[in-house]
C-alpha cells in the first residue's frame, strides 16, 4: 500500500497550473515546462524542442546533463553525501587548491549560492575592518543597478530600490554610487568604508561592462583608504567572458572575489576567494554553513573548473564570443527599429532595445520561446544572452534565425 501511495505522489500529473496553485508565488515562469535537456537541447512536456541560450541564468556553462559532471555526480553520490563542518573531505580539499592555484586567491570559503558568498564577503569585510581599524569602519560602497543576491544583507547592498522595497527596516551604513562614474566613487569612497563591492560585468542590471578606468579608479580608493574590493563574479565569472574570472580580463585584483551559479553548473554551490591575510578574520565559530563545501557539491565543481579551465576550452570560449557578437551586431543592425546596441562581454550580452520598443524586451522573449528558442531578459528595455560555453556555431546560426523569424513576425502583426 505504501508503495502504491509513493508511486501515486512521485507520477502525479503536474502542470504550470499547479505551480499557481502550491508554489509562492515569487516567480512567474514560462508556460511550458521543461523536461529534459542535453547540451543546449531542451524538451518540455509536449515533446516540444528548444534551442536554451539561457543555460538557467549563466548556471549550466557546460550545457545540460553534461556526461563529465553526471559521471563525477553520480560516482560521488554512491560514494559520500554529506558529513557536517565537523569534518573536512577530499573532494573540498581539491576544489580549494584548484580555485586557488588558478587565482589571485590563498584561501576559499564554501556554501550554497551566489547571495551566500556575497554575504560571506561582506561580513569578511566588517570583520576585518571592525579587528584592525575600529567599529567606525563599516560602511560599504556598491553601485546602482547592480546584484548581489536576496537575503536581506545582500538586496540592501544590490542597487535596484524596486528589491528592498517593503523590507524595511534595512541594514545600515550601505551607500551606493553610480557604476561607471569615477567622481560618484570618489565622493563615497573614505576611512569609513570597509568594503566596495562590484560586478565586472553587471548581469541582472542591464548586461553592463565595467570601464576599466572605473575598476582602477576602485581600486586605487581601496587601497588609498584601507577598503576591501570585492568583484561578484556570480554571473560573469567561471570562463563565461572567455578567461577563467573577469577580473583576469581587466588585469586588475580585487581583495575577495565571489563565485557561484556556472561553478556547479547547476548543483548549488557558492565560494567566496580572498587571501590569507584578509581570511583570517574569520576564524573558528566566527561563519558557517550545514552545506557548505560538502563532498557532492565539491567533487561536481571541481570537474567543471577542470573542463572550463583549459587554454583550449577558453579560447574556444573566446571565438564562439566573437561569433556570437558579430552575429549580433548584424541582427541588431537589420533590425534598427527593435534593438539600438549590443553590449556585455564574452558569451553574455545584452541587445538594448529603442525607445519605441521600451518595455518590451519579455514580448520578444516570448515570441522566440514559441518558435523554440529560450532567451533571458535583463530589466525589460534588454534582452540578454547566456547560452552554455559549449555552444557551436551552427547553434549561434540557429538562434540567429529564430530571433529573426520572432522579430518579423512581430513587426508584421503590429503592422
Ligand atoms: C545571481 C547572482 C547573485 C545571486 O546568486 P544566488 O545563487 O541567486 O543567490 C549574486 N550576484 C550576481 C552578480 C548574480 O548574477
Amino acid at each position: 500500500m505504501n508503495a502504491k501511495l509513493d508511486s501515486t505522489i512521485a507520477n502525479r500529473p503536474v502542470t504550470r497550473q499547479t505551480f499557481d496553485e502550491v508554489l509562492v508565488p515569487t516567480y512567474a515562469p514560462a508556460a511550458m515546462v521543461p523536461v529534459r535537456g542535453a547540451g543546449l537541447d531542451l524538451w518540455d512536456q509536449n515533446g516540444k524542442h528548444y534551442l536554451d541560450f539561457t543555460s538557467g541564468i549563466a548556471v549550466a556553462a557546460l550545457g545540460h546533463c553534461h556526461p563529465a559532471v553526471v559521471d563525477t555526480l553520480t560516482r560521488q553520490a554512491n560514494t559520500l553525501w554529506h558529513l557536517g563542518n565537523g569534518y573536512t573531505n577530499e573532494p573540498v580539499l581539491r576544489l580549494a587548491k584548484a580555485l586557488t592555484e588558478a587565482t589571485f586567491a590563498d584561501r576559499v570559503f564554501f556554501c550554497n549560492s551566489g547571495a551566500e558568498a556575497n554575504e560571506a564577503a561582506f561580513k569578511l569585510a566588517r570583520k576585518y575592518a571592525h579587528t584592525k581599524f575600529g567599529p567606525h569602519k563599516s560602511r560599504i560602497v556598491s553601485c546602482l543597478q547592480s546584484f548581489h543576491g536576496r537575503t536581506l544583507f545582500t538586496v540592501s547592498v544590490g542597487g535596484q530600490p524596486k528589491y528592498t522595497e517593503g523590507f524595511e527596516p534595512l541594514p545600515p551604513s550601505i551607500d551606493h554610487i553610480v557604476f561607471n562614474d569615477i567622481e560618484s566613487a570618489r565622493a563615497a569612497i573614505g576611512d569609513d568604508v570597509c568594503a566596495v563591492v562590484v560586478e565586472p560585468l553587471q548581469g541582472e542590471g542591464g548586461v553592463m561592462p565595467a570601464d576599466p578606468a572605473f575598476l582602477k579608479e576602485l581600486r586605487e580608493l581601496c587601497n588609498k583608504t584601507g577598503a576591501l574590493l570585492i568583484f561578484d563574479e556570480v554571473q560573469c565569472g567561471m570562463g563565461r567572458t572567455g578567461d577563467l574570472y573577469h577580473y583576469m580580463t581587466y588585469g586588475i585584483t580585487p581583495d575577495i572575489l565571489t563565485s557561484a551559479k556556472a561553478l556547479g553548473n547547476g548543483y548549488p554551490i557558492g565560494a567566496m576567494l580572498t587571501t590569507s591575510e584578509l581570511a583570517q578574520a574569520l576564524s573558528v565559530g566566527t561563519h558557517g554553513t550545514t552545506y557548505g563545501g560538502n563532498p557532492l557539491a565539491t567533487s561536481v565543481a571541481l570537474t567543471v573548473l577542470e573542463i572550463v579551465n583549459q587554454p583550449a576550452f577558453l579560447a574556444r570560449v573566446k571565438e564562439a564570443s566573437a561569433k556570437l557578437r558579430s552575429t549580433m551586431e548584424k541582427l541588431v543592425a537589420d533590425y534598427s527599429q527593435v534593438f539600438g546596441q549590443v553590449r556585455g562581454a564574452g558569451l553574455l550580452l545584452g541587445l538594448v532595445v529603442t525607445d519605441a520598443w521600451k518595455g518590451r524586451s519579455k514580448d520578444i522573449q516570448r515570441a522566440a520561446e514559441a518558435n523554440g528558442l529560450m532567451v533571458l531578459i535583463a530589466g525589460m528595455d534588454v534582452l540578454r544572452l547566456a547560452p552554455a560555453l559549449i555552444v557551436s556555431d551552427e547553434q549561434i546560426a540557429e538562434a540567429d534565425r529564430i530571433l529573426r523569424l520572432s522579430l518579423d513576425q512581430m513587426i508584421k502583426a503590429a503592422a
